[in-house]
This record gives C-alpha cells, structure tokens and sequence, in this order.
C-alpha cells in the first residue's frame, strides 16, 4: 500500500483519556491555521498560491504521521492528529476558497487542479472545528488500535499475547485446523471495539463529504476517476466480469484440496471456503498454500522462502561466528536481529536492482537510513508495509516488518513501485504528485513482480535452473494465480460495503452481515463459526480503520496486467506473455519511466494510452497471461460442480450495483 496521497488517510488520534478533556474547545489551532483567501487572485495564481503552501505543509503532516505509525504512543498520536487536524482544515479553507472560481476562465492544468484538490483526502472532513477534531482523534485512534491489537490468551504465567505477525504466522504454516481457527479468530477480536467509532467516523466524514458537494463519501471516492462515479463502479463490475470465470476455476480447484486436507465437513462451508483455511487472515492471497495447491510437486523448484530462509540463516551462523564461541544469550539475540537486518535489506536491494535495470535511480542515502526495514522491539509500530514520500524533495521511505519469505520479498517490490512514482513525478506541482489514478500507484510494483518469472529468480541466484515443459509452467502460472487471481474478488469486495456503509444502504445494525455476505458473494469464502453483529470483522482488515480506499487494489490487478503487457512490447519481445520478463530493458524503462513522470497531470486514459496504446482498462492481459493455467484448471476440475450460492440473506445492495445516478 501507499500512505501518501497521504495525507489524505491519514489521521492519527490522541489517546482517548488526554483529548477527552480539552474536547470542548478543540478549535482555535484549527480555525488559526485556516489560509486567508486572497483579494483580486486570479484562478492560476490561487492554484499556484496552493502548491506552494501544500508543499510547506507536507513535510511536517509526514513526519508526525511517521512517527505515529513508527512509534505508537499517546504523544505521537496526540501530534499526529494535531498535524492532520491542521491539514483537513487548510483542506477545507482551499476547497472553500476555489468555489470562486466556478465558471471563470482559467487554464486547464488550474481546472484539473481545483478538480484534484477536492479529492485530496480519502476522509472529507465537516467544517464545523469541533467535528473535525473528533474526527482526526477517531481516525488516530482506530489506526493505533490495529496496530497495537494484540491477542492474548491463557493466566497468569502462561499467560501469551500475539500480534498480528505472529497470527499470521500461524496461518502460513501451521494445517492444524484448530490452531487456525484459533489465530483468525483471536485477531479478529482485536476489531470488536472499533464498531463504534467507525459508527461516529461514517456519520462525520459523510457530513464532510456532503459540505464538499458530494452525495456521500462512497460518491467522492468514486469521483477520482476521471469518470463519472457510476461510470466508473460499472467499470468496475465490467472488468470483474471479464475475470471472474478464471477465479471461480481457481476457486474449484483449491476447494477440492482443501476437502482432501481436512475432509469435506471441515474444508468447506456449503460449497464456500473456510475463511481461517486460506493460509490468509483476510483470504485475500493464497499463495501460502502452495504445500497443499501445488500442481506437481517439486517441479520448477520455485520455493522462494526457503531460498531466503537459507539466507537468513547463513547470515545468522555468520554473526554468531563474529560474537566468538560460547556466544550469552544477549550476543545470540544480538545475532539474530543483526542477521534479520541484513537480509531484509539485501531483499530490498534486489528489488532496487530491478528498477536500476531498467535505467532508474538508485535509492538515495537517505532511505536506507531512515527506512524502517524490521520491527523494533521496544515498541508498537504500524506493520502494515507502506511507502512515503516525506517532502516531495527525495526523503522516501518504506515502512515495514521484513520476513524471509516470499510474500514479503514481492511486497517490497511493491512498496518500491510507490517510491519510484514518488521520485519520478516529484518535478510535478505538488497537485499533480500522484497516480493517474490511484490504481495506477498500486499497479507499479506489481508490474515488476509479474516480470519475476523464474529465468529473471534464477538469474539472481533465488531458485535453480528454471526446468521446461507444461508442468514447470503450469506449477509457475499457479503460483502468480495465487497471488494476483485470488485477490480480485477481495479487491471489490471491500469498498463495495464500504460503498453501502457510506451511503446508508449498510446500516451500523447490518456491518457484519453484509460484510460476509460480500465476502460470500465476491469471494466465495465464509466464517466456520457465526460472526454476529458483536464483532466488527471489518475492522481486523487495516484499510478499514486506515480509512485506506480500496477499489484502486482492484484496478491494480487488472491495469498491471495491461502495464506488463506494454512494457514487454516495448522490450520487443516475442512470445507467450506469461514468458516475459523485462528485467534489464532500457526501452521499457524509459517508457515506464516517462508515465510515472506525468503524475496525475492529465486524465489516467491518456497515460494509459501513451503507455500500452488503449485508453480503456481492459482485463484481458489478464487471461492471456493464465491461459494455460485456465485450461489446466478446467481439466482439474472436470466433473466438478463448481462455483457457490452465497447465502443471499438481506444483505442490503450495495449502491453501487444499483447504477443510479446520483447515488454512484
Ligand atoms: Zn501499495
């Protein structure tokens, strides 16, 4: 993910006890730091006038966001909601300020300008001081409690407490029914306590959004696009069409494995997969199932986490060798951390590697500096990998809590992909630093880990000599499947009930309930145990309390697609697309390199077009790529009835489905 355009989730939230007291009179910093609009300003100079105090305003929201999801305590959430509360209300007061310009003559980079500048936060906040503050407190607050939430389970001496890391860890390795269903369930405890003030952040951002012109924020974050907001949830549901065929094979596929694993009472749930089963918190990458999905065993040898186990390993023995024999405990720990260091950062310069291969920068000094590579130990921290740009002037940073493992390994890739963006579009007005739309953003790096194809993992040493033949292709295709076609359902999913969360057609009364019948609907996957309105399972997802818009991921699997096929034309090269990897390619480098240069400075279809010649998202890069996996899996799953009936209820339609206009 990206925490950038940034500001915009962002929101940090002082401890409950401290800002209950001074609620009442929350307003003077906000109202003072309001900019006064200028006499006699004409629309391009208000626009400049904007960029200009967007730009001293960033570094500071950063910082303190930084830290606040670096280093979570009440001070720096204090600090953090401070800054974001001094953003939304400059926000607001530029919002305010442009409604003068309506109808005036301008040029068109002003008017894309004055369009962007309302989408500049995905959490519209009320003008009303008093509301802002509470709303900047809830946002903190809620980001703080996922990132502290922490099960704890047994008394006394035995008495453990886990993390989310360590839950997952248990369901990316453990096949112990039980033990899984113990993980998922004790995160999603940590969520039961966020219903109420997702309840009250709904209610304000709503009013924020309505003060801004908009029907309600589902509307505004639909209006990013280029598009109209209907238009651009059909297009939503369009591409979801195009795809979901593959993934209803793939889903066919897995269920039939996991009624082997476990049995067919415990590795399904009326046809839908057990959601604590899915190697997965959120089911949304499978690929941690590979022991039990792996086509034919052992062909193509593409075990990337014990690659990097090795390392880690190797690495360790070598720090322990340096700490001298008969080694203290302190020096064995000692050992191990340095050795954690170490191989986090030679993953992430492989990634870098990557990116230098097509002829962009290398990182500067600073983000290895100040990047946050593995966990610190002494205090809680915000996990959720992300990407910064601190100041439009080269301080990116990655934030993150770096395993030796696969799914790590491309999440840098990732995360990389947001910082190269930053860089390249950083000589843009700050209005136009971002994605030509956010989809964009995310599909960057994906792009790069869909040109991992074992020639390019075997040319840096990651796996063996990348065996030929069907079964070492379709054994490859999986793995990608697993990763990127079992994410597209989830990709929807999410903002499809925030969506109806938004505009009312999801009552606080119905969260839960039309949570999973989503997740039934989209991505075929259910609880084992009834999950009732006492718990708030949304929240146990991080973009919900992150108030992190989602569509965009969805649009990212489709769009990388497209990008890679691009790239791989512009490379010149010749044959199946699954087969391409442009790794090392100056061509495609540049042109990649020119559209993350454009920023957000002209509608996302005429980028697009410039890089992979259609203006239209379009998923059928998509199949192409998986084609052989899509006939293997038909084959697979001959005989089988395939798909699921969700169990309909009264799940409230999302709006979006409605195709209303107005309502989005
Ligand atoms: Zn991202």
């Amino acid at each position: 993910m990206k925490q950038r355009h940034l500001l915009l989730a962002l929101a940090i939230g002082a401890s409950v006890i401290s800002l209950s007291a001074c609620k009442k009179e929350p307003a003077e910093p906000a109202t003072s730091a309001t900019p006064a609009a200028v006499e006699g300003e004409t629309a391009d100079q208000f626009i400049a006038r904007v960029n200009d105090e967007y730009r001293k305003l960033y570094p500071e929201i950063n910082s303190a966001q930084w830290l606040s999801s670096t280093y979570i305590n009440d001070d720096s959430q204090m600090l953090a909601a401070k800054a974001n509360e001094r953003y939304l209300t400059q926000l607001n007061g530029w919002i305010e300020q442009a409604r003068k310009f309506e109808g005036q003559k301008m040029s068109p980079d002003t008017a894309r300008s004055i369009q962007l500048l309302k989408l500049m936060t995905a959490m519209p906040a009320p003008k009303d001081p008093a509301k802002l503050s509470e709303l900047t407190q809830i946002a903190t607050r809620m980001e703080g409690m996922y990132g502290s939430g922490s099960y704890c389970t047994g008394e006394g001496a035995a008495k453990q407490c886990r993390q989310l890391g360590e839950l997952e860890d248990v369901l990316r390795s453990s096949r112990d029914y039980d033990q899984q269903l113990d993980a998922w369930q004790g995160w999603h405890s940590i969520a039961r306590p966020m219903r109420k003030d997702y309840t009250r952040f709904t209610e304000l951002v709503n009013e924020g959004a309505k003060e801004m012109g908009f029907a309600d924020t589902g509307e505004m974050w639909r209006s990013g696009y280029d598009m109209t907001p209907v238009e651009i949830a059909a297009e939503t549901d369009r591409l979801w069409g195009q795809v979901k065929p593959l993934y209803e094979q793939l889903h066919c596929y897995t269920r039939t494995k996991l009624e082997a694993q476990y049995g067919s009472d415990k590795g399904q749930v009326n046809g839908l997969l057990p959601a604590h089963l899915m190697g997965n918190m959120w089911q949304q990458d499978w690929g941690n199932l590979w022991d039990m999905l792996e086509p034919y065993k052992g062909v193509g040898s593409l075990d990337i986490t014990s690659a990097l186990e090795k390392e880690y390993q190797a690495d360790y023995e070598r720090e322990l060798a340096k700490a001298g024999a008969g080694a203290t405990i302190d020096k064995q720990f000692a050992a191990e951390r340095a050795a954690q260091l170490d191989v986090a950062k030679q993953m992430t310069e492989r990634a870098q590697d990557f990116y230098t291969s097509l002829g962009m920068p290398k990182l500067p000094e600073s983000y290895w500096a100040k990047t946050q590579f593995i966990k610190p130990l002494d205090r809680d921290v915000v996990c959720h990998a992300s990407a910064w740009d601190m100041n439009m002037a080269g301080d990116v940073r990655t934030k993150m809590c770096i395993k030796p493992n696969e799914e790590d390994f491309t999440t840098i890739y990732h995360e990389l992909g947001h910082i190269y963006y930053d860089l390249a579009y950083n000589k843009q007005p700050p209005l136009f630093q971002g994605g030509a739309n956010d989809g964009f953003h995310e599909a960057i790096g994906d792009t790069m880990v869909l040109a991992m194809t074992p020639k390019y993992l075997n040319s840096i040493g990651m796996v063996g000599t990348p065996q030929q033949g069907n079964e070492a292709l379709i054994n490859s295709q999986m793995r990608m499947a697993l990763a990127k076609v079992s994410f597209l359902p989830f990709g929807l999913m999410i903002d499809r009930w925030r969506w109806g969360v938004f505009d009312g057609s999801i009552k606080p009364d119905h969260y839960n309930q039309a949570w999973w019948d989503l997740k039934a609907k989209y991505q075929g996957v259910a609880p084992v145990t009834p999950r009732g309105e006492d718990f708030f399972d949304p929240g146990a997802k991080y973009h919900v309390p992150g108030n992190t818009p989602y569509t965009r991921y969805f649009l990212s699997h489709i769009l990388q697609f497209q990008f890679y096929k691009g790239l791989c034309d512009a490379s010149g090269y010749k044959g199946p697309l699954y087969d391409c990897t442009f790794y090392g390619n100056k061509v495609a480098g540049q042109k990649f390199w020119a559209m993350l240069e454009k920023g957000s400075s002209q509608p996302w279809q005429a980028t697009l077009k410039e890089l992979t010649g259609s203006d239209k998202a379009d998923a059928s890069a998509v199949l192409e790529y998986f084609g052989p996996l899509q006939t293997w899996l038909k084959q697979q799953n001959e005989g089988k009835t395939c798909g699921w009936a969700a169990p309909s209820a009264a799940a409230p339609k999302p709006a979006a489905d409605k195709g209303t206009a107005g309502k989005g």
